[in-house]
């Protein structure tokens, strides 16, 4: 898409954008205060800050869930600004997955239905070449024994493994997650931030992570530190840990080993 001779457009690129709830009110309030921000293709990156700083608000206004009041948002060098709510939801399908802090999966389906959810809903029926992506991103983030599972059979962890390949479904090129692991223990957290970093080691799928816990921010690569509307860190994470998403082992990762015989 890039003209030759100038650099590719960074995946995000927002540029002093602000944010007001309760416009014109006597509550209005500006929440997020001038945010300049880049993140190219490729990135691992940790948003960090104390609650209320505007982590969520920022993450749907790069989401596209939520317009900025003003500024300026270019992702993958299409502007934001200028796109009618019909445009931005297409580009948010083709550019865009989510993992919330709650899984959000139907109760009344199968973990494998819930991959393929996305697509039904696209496309009005669930093509086969959808089920097998479906079934693949689901064995890629250790669930091939648990396809056929509804929600309330699974872990915490498990759930939002599900919530990962749902994300991945259509292949976007920026994951974007909200205290992906904020409902979770210790050892739940590990298991889904193994599959995050290995589905952006894998698939190079871009991601930015809010998250409260800070041994797990340490090993994003990047850090930004939003406070109180406002950029007050962003830096490079140092890292000494040897990649995570290697030495961890991954949890019922068994995909051959099938003993309910489906
Ligand atoms: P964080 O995710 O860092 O906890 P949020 O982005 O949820 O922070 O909220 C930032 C600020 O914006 C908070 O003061 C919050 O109360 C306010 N806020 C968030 N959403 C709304 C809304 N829909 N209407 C009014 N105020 C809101
Ligand atoms: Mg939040």
């Amino acid at each position: 898409m890039s003209t030759s001779g100038t650099p590719p457009a960074a995946l995000i690129d927002l540029a002093d954008v602000r944010k007001s709830y309760n416009m014109g009110l006597s509550n209005e309030a500006e929440v997020l205060h001038g945010i300049t921000l880049q993140v190219a293709r490729g990135e691992f990156l940790a948003l960090i800050g104390p609650s209320g700083s505007g982590k969520s608000t920022l993450l749907n206004i790069v989401g596209l869930l939520e317009r900025m009041t003003s500024g300026s948002y270019h992702i993958g060098g299409t502007a934001v600004n200028a796109l009618d709510d019909k445009a931005l939801t297409l580009l948010r399908r083709d550019t865009l997955g989510f993992v919330f802090q709650f899984h959000h999966l139907l109760p009344a389906f199968s973990a494998l239905e819930n991959v393929t959810m996305p697509g039904l809903i696209r496309e009005g029926h669930v093509s086969r070449q959808q089920r097998e992506r479906a079934r693949e991103l689901l064995a890629a983030v250790g669930l091939a024994n648990a396809m056929d599972k509804r929600p309330s059979e699974l872990s915490g962890g498990m759930q939002q493994r599900v919530a990962i390949a749902r994300a991945l479904v259509f292949d976007p090129p920026l994951v974007l997650a909200d205290e992906p692991t904020g409902n979770l223990d210790t050892a739940s957290s590990d298991e889904v931030f193994v599959e995050l970093r290995r589905m952006h080691k894998e698939r190079g799928t871009s991601f930015i992570i809010v998250t409260h816990d800070p041994r797990l921010a340490a090993r994003c690569d990047r850090l930004v530190e939003l406070v109180d509307g406002k950029i007050a860190r962003d830096e490079a994470t140092a890292r000494t840990a040897p990649d995570p998403g290697s030495p961890v082992p991954a949890p019922t990762d068994t995909p051959a080993d099938r003993p309910d015989g489906h």
